[in-house]
């Protein structure tokens, strides 16, 4: 084995990491690889003790009062001016809500109505299935019409009748990422909308809207953001849209005065009216002090660990995993890539579950991929070392072959 494929060299690695010490922001199963930061991210050190707060003194104590006296109504403010800085955003422009597919379904309506006269939406194929079901509802049910094109034959596709352009940026199987600033200009060009899904972005590597000059976005907050199971999402509305901007869930949080309890609807100021109704307050509570993790962390940084994180597993599977005919199914190109590495294998499901057993955390996309996240915030080389070690005992031994690896949960 050569020496830079050896656990001491994964040592030295980690401690030449300018990020090591952010290890100890969360909390981690001892012996536990986690490689799923991508899907679900780890639990930062304070949410717990930040939530019961929530739970026993405000509400228990507090009851009503808790909207007022703990600042339960301006949470979505606050949490959304921690995101906004994360994405290139000003925090006008960004507020925290609902599901990341329920603000689709808001930005693209919205995106629809503010291009009067052309219906097109353009979409990658082999987008996130969420953004092509509802891409495809909301064609049907607003006079629209979608047009498949992926990043790469995105020229051919544009004309003046395309109203968005909506692409995620990192595909959640292959992990390659899509050069945001120029689909952005593409579109632009012939007068599209651009609307980014930033799900495997936000977190992990800077994200600049503002230089992108997108003009809508949404992203989800429990992967990179470790937000925690279920945590509410956000969506980013160009400042320069937010004036004519009409999403179809208005509801009385997005109204302009929700305490007048006006029987007429009137949009709220700004962002605002991107709400729709009363927002999950524990969840917000949870996600505002996981947000505490990012103070004063250099996202550069955070982007560079994250690739050398991804190539030394490359590395590694390159020589260790592939003679088992595990195959890289991501870009080989670090710039070309998200925070994760899959690989092809037809038994890529019971060897994820072979490997899970084993206390090695990753998790299987169909047809054939094994995925694996690397949250540059907590993960370490040694951990990438030890991942790719024990998969090699797992295919060595022939114990992924076990039927009892067989059986689909229903998360995968
Ligand atoms: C994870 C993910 C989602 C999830 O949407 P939810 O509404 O939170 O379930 C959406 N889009 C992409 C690209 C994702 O990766």
């Amino acid at each position: 084995v050569p020496a830079r494929l050896t656990r001491a060299h994964a040592a030295e690695l980690d401690a030449a990491d300018p990020l090591a010490a952010l290890r100890d922001r969360f909390v981690l199963p001892k012996e536990v690889r986690y490689l799923d930061g991508n899907s679900l991210g780890a639990l930062p050190v304070g949410v717990a003790e930040a939530v019961a707060a929530a739970v026993s003194s405000q509400w228990g104590q507090h009851l009503i009062g808790g909207w007022n006296a703990d600042g339960w109504w301006e949470a979505p403010r606050r949490v959304a001016a921690r995101i906004a800085p994360l994405v290139g955003a000003v925090p006008g422009e960004v507020t925290v809500a609902d599901s990341t597919s329920v603000n689709l379904y808001k930005l693209l309506v919205a995106g629809l109505r503010l291009q009067p006269g052309r219906k097109v939406i353009v979409t990658d194929p082999d987008n996130f299935p969420t953004d092509l079901y509802l891409i495809n509802e909301v064609a049907a049910t607003f006079g629209g019409a979608v047009r498949h094109a992926r990043p790469a034959d995105l020229v051919g596709a544009l004309d003046a009748s395309v109203a968005i352009v909506a692409y995620t940026e990192v595909d959640y199987r292959s992990g390659e990422r899509t050069a945001m600033d120029a689909v952005t200009a593409l579109a632009h060009q012939v007068g599209a909308l651009m609307l980014w899904d930033l799900s495997h972005s936000v977190g992990a590597f800077p994200v600049d809207l503002g230089r992108a000059d997108a003009d809508l976005a949404v992203g989800c907050s429990y992967k990179y953001l470790n937000g925690g199971p279920g945590a509410p999402a956000w969506l980013f509305v160009n400042r320069r849209h937010l004036d004519r901007f009409h999403q179809p869930l208005v509801g009385w949080t997005g109204h302009a005065d929700p305490f007048a309890f006006d029987p007429t609807y009137h949009p709220g100021q700004g962002i605002d009216r991107a709400r729709t109704g009363t927002p999950a307050v524990l969840s917000l509570v949870a996600l505002e002090a996981a947000l505490e993790v990012f103070d004063g962390v250099d996202l550069a940084a955070v982007e560079a660990k994250g690739r050398a994180l991804g190539d030394f597993f490359i590395e590694l599977t390159d020589t260790r995993l592939k003679p088992y005919g595990l195959e890289v199914a991501s870009p080989r190109d670090a710039t070309r890539r998200g925070n994760h590495v899959s690989l092809a294998h037809p038994g890529a499901y019971p060897m994820v579950q072979a490997l899970i057993d084993r206390g090695v955390v990753g998790d299987f996309r169909a047809p054939n991929l094994a995925r694996f996240g690397f949250g540059p915030l907590y993960t370490r080389f040694v951990d990438v070392w030890a991942a790719v070690d024990t998969f090699v005992e797992v295919l060595a031994s022939g114990a992924w072959q076990d039927t009892r690896y067989q059986d689909r949960a229903p998360v995968t």
